[in-house]
């Protein structure tokens, strides 16, 4: 039996190691004095300190809590110059006197956008050995996040003694975020980067191992280089390492422009499998798919997925994705219910058939064309009825009626069997066409045998790769012309609006269109029902029912709603019709070459309106994320670069010289806040 009491000088001892300088010992007696007394930080006059330094980090810990942050305010001195009151203010408070201003800022980095906030405590030097608090303000002028333990607590004042502990039930230990707009909203910093490092340090080997400081220190310094990017750390309950996020600027720009499909892959493993390098991908105009977000963690659960999930919720805005494919894992399916219920969630059927050889090895072994058979079924089956047909047929045929896996892939049918999720829009993803070339990059760079110092090398490798290819496909974009096979219209049109490669899908169902015949079913109200085959091919055909009124074509095969692409069956329906032009429905703007350019995005919800920006945060927002597309676009070559740092260098020299009336922007801020952020 351990008495209470030893559990306390154990938890003791444990800070003790913890602590590795005298802030550190400052905050946690701090911690120590909130938890003994109250369930959470509170503030009153009389309220006694032996030192400010205390009283600082006593007032940070209260700050987290109510959802504000919090810097050092003025400072007063007796004549003999030792300091004898001290202010602590909300992060928003009145900027200091110019000579202190500057101090700070050096030390906090870049400065925050003030606007005269009241929230402060004051705090008196009594006697030599305390400090009292005389007077306090917890009256915000501006909205601040939702309070910290609701945050993490759900509402209820936590019970546990440790704030540490409370962040742990949900598998966040810590959350480092530094965001240049994070910061713009007063947002919640959790422990820092080098705090964690400490504690990797000093904790003992895990998966990460010592690597895993480089890891840290590569993320940090990436961190210091690119203001926009955000990272997150993770902590088991040894206070060790036990996960990374990271994702930055460009990764929200190609999710602005392409948020309906993200990939969750969790195929690649590090470290000698001891870390899961997680990625978040998106599909591009071209049908590439770019980098979102990435996460290596020690650890396979629910809550770790959950961290993952909510961080990169978090630095997306909180946007939810239209779908989002993950890999069969219930772990992971829960999460992905948990975190995106608003989204589509399908299975990555790339992942399932590359399980096979794994799940099944027997009958793999056995009969050699097994797993040819299987990939047929799913791939291969057109429609529902048909793959209920070869899968009854295969399972009687390899006896894996009793077979556990093969039983929950069939539960579970709905979500990633192509015959059966093609009404959903995946850009191709979940259907036929799709290319297992594209989804390997990473693979082909990175795997279990990648150690985690060679990882990051990797990593930028691929990275670069892909942005690359992105680049390439680009320059054939704009400097090639398709090669038209026809003399109608349509062919010219589709070369004109889609991007080369989705050109190419087009033009493949439009040739196929012509040697396809359909007809007519029935004729009822307006809608003309007919069935289309391909003359070339023996299939049992597809419906199409085309509605004469405005010129919309269902088909059944539902190549339109999963690809984004018409299909020949309906094409056929149009060319019988006459009708020469796609109309306007069946052009998706993610398809064209016009997907990445702003200005012509009107139906971008997430961009805010100009004459929306009323705040000093909507005006940052629209800004950044116009800035960002400049230089992701002018990177691309150098003529382009030093016409837009140019440009750029023009501007910032004018702005400068622009005066501002400081008092307007601030009482426009209280108006409004939160302009741009959609979704939450
Ligand atoms: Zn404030
Ligand atoms: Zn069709």
């Amino acid at each position: 039996m351990v008495t209470s009491k030893e559990k306390m000088v154990g938890e003791e001892l444990d800070e003790f190691d913890l602590a590795s300088s005298e802030e550190e010992t400052s905050s946690q007696e701090a911690m120590r004095l909130a938890t003994e007394k109250y369930d959470r930080c509170d503030i009153y006059l009389g309220m006694e300190f032996s030192t400010d330094r205390q009283a600082s980090a006593y007032y940070d810990m209260y700050a987290k809590q109510e959802g504000f942050r919090a810097r050092d305010g003025e400072v007063r001195r007796l004549e003999d110059g030792t300091i004898c009151a001290r202010q602590y203010v909300c992060s928003r408070a009145k900027r200091m006197r110019e000579g202190e201003a500057e101090e700070s800022n050096q030390k906090r980095g870049p400065a925050v956008l003030r606007k005269g906030c009241p929230v402060m405590i004051e705090i008196e030097r009594v006697s030599e050995y305390g400090w009292e608090v005389v007077d306090f303000c917890d009256e915000h002028n501006h909205k601040v996040v939702s309070p910290y333990w609701e945050k993490v607590h759900k509402g209820k004042p936590p019970k546990s003694k440790k704030k540490m502990d409370v962040r742990k039930e949900e598998g966040v230990q810590t959350n480092f975020i530094s965001d240049a707009l994070e910061e713009q909203t007063c947002g919640y910093v959790g422990v820092g980067a080098e705090d964690a490092s400490n504690r990797t340090m000093g904790g003992k080997p895990n998966a990460f191992g010592s690597d895993g400081q480089i890891v840290l220190d590569y993320f940090t310094k990436w961190q210091v280089r690119n203001a926009t990017c955000v990272f997150a750390v993770q902590l088991d309950d040894e206070q060790c390492l036990s996960g990374v996020f990271w994702s930055d600027a460009r990764a929200r720009l190609m999710y602005n422009l392409f948020s309906d499909v993200v990939i969750f892959d969790t195929t690649t493993k590090i470290n000698g499998n001891k870390l899961l390098f997680a990625t978040f991908l998106g599909v591009n105009n071209h049908a590439q798919l770019v980098f979102l977000g990435g996460a290596l963690v020690a650890s396979e659960t629910e809550a770790t997925f959950m961290w993952i999930f909510r961080s990169w919720l978090e630095a997306m805005h909180g946007y939810q994705p239209g779908c989002i494919i993950t890999d069969l894992d219930e772990k992971i399916q829960h999460a992905t219910s948990k975190m995106f219920p608003n989204s589509n969630h399908r299975l990555c059927k790339r992942h399932i058939l590359k399980k096979v050889p794994q799940k099944l090895s027997d009958v793999c072994l056995k009969f050699k064309e097994f797993h040819h058979e299987f990939s047929d079924c799913i791939c291969k089956s057109r429609t529902e009825s048909e793959f209920e047909n070869n899968w009854t047929e295969l399972v009687l045929k390899y006896s894996l009626r009793s077979n556990e896996w093969v039983s929950s892939l069939y539960k579970q049918r709905h979500s990633w069997v192509p015959a059966y999720v093609t009404g959903i829009f995946s850009a191709g993803v979940l259907t036929e066409w799709h290319v297992e070339g594209v989804y390997s990059i990473f693979d082909m760079y990175i795997n279990e045998n990648t150690t985690l110092k060679e990882f990051i090398k990797q990593y930028e490798t691929a990275l670069r790769v892909m942005l690359e290819k992105e680049g390439d496909e680009e320059y054939k974009m704009i400097c090639s012309k398709p090669e038209l096979r026809t003399p109608v219209p349509m062919e010219q049109q589709a070369a004109e609006f889609y991007t080369r490669v989705m050109f190419l899908k087009f033009q493949k169902e439009f040739i196929r269109s012509l040697a396809c015949i359909a007809m007519l079913v029935s004729d009822c109200g307006g809608l003309e029902l007919y069935t289309v085959k391909e003359t070339m091919h023996d299939d049992s055909g597809s419906g199409v029912i085309f509605r004469r009124e405005d010129n919309v074509a269902n088909c059944s095969c539902h190549f339109f709603e999963s690809d984004g692409i018409l299909c020949r069956h309906a094409l056929t329906i149009f060319k019988i019709k006459q009708i020469f032009i796609i109309p306007d429905r069946y052009i998706l703007r993610r398809w064209t070459k016009f997907a990445k350019n702003g200005k012509a995005s009107e139906d971008d919800a997430i961009r805010p309106n100009d004459e929306d920006a009323t705040s000093v945060v909507a005006r940052f927002n629209s800004m950044f994320s116009e800035a960002i597309e400049i230089a992701d676009k002018a990177a691309l070559s150098k003529e382009t670069y030093l016409m837009a740092i140019k440009f750029l260098r023009e501007l910032n020299v004018k702005v400068g010289a622009t005066p501002i009336d400081a008092n307007v922007s601030i009482e426009e801020e209280n108006v409004r806040q939160d302009s741009y952020k959609k979704g939450h």
